[in-house]
């Protein structure tokens, strides 16, 4: 999270719910609606079958194939 800030990536952080206690060392939840403070049933940076923000994604989400499209999210639209 420190390091939207520092990049000033507002897009990103609208996203970010933070924990009031923290939880298992993290601090932070991905992904809340600004809007419901709910989390989103989908990540809201997978568009058109990428990750849009692959060059910041969250560490989490490092731990994917490099290069490769976000499985996470390709497994959620198989199941549809
Ligand atoms: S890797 Fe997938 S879950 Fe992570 S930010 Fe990108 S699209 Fe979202």
């Amino acid at each position: 999270m420190l390091r939207w800030i520092q990049q000033d990536r507002a897009d990103i952080l609208q996203y970010v719910g933070v924990l009031p206690a923290p939880i298992r060392g993290e601090m932070y939840d991905l992904w809340i609606s600004p809007k419901t403070g709910e989390e989103l049933e989908r990540c809201p940076f997978f568009r058109r079958g990428k990750c849009a923000i692959h060059d910041t994604k969250p560490d989490v989400c490092r731990k994917y194939p490099h290069g490769k499209p976000c499985l996470r999210e390709m497994a959620k639209e198989g199941n549809r």
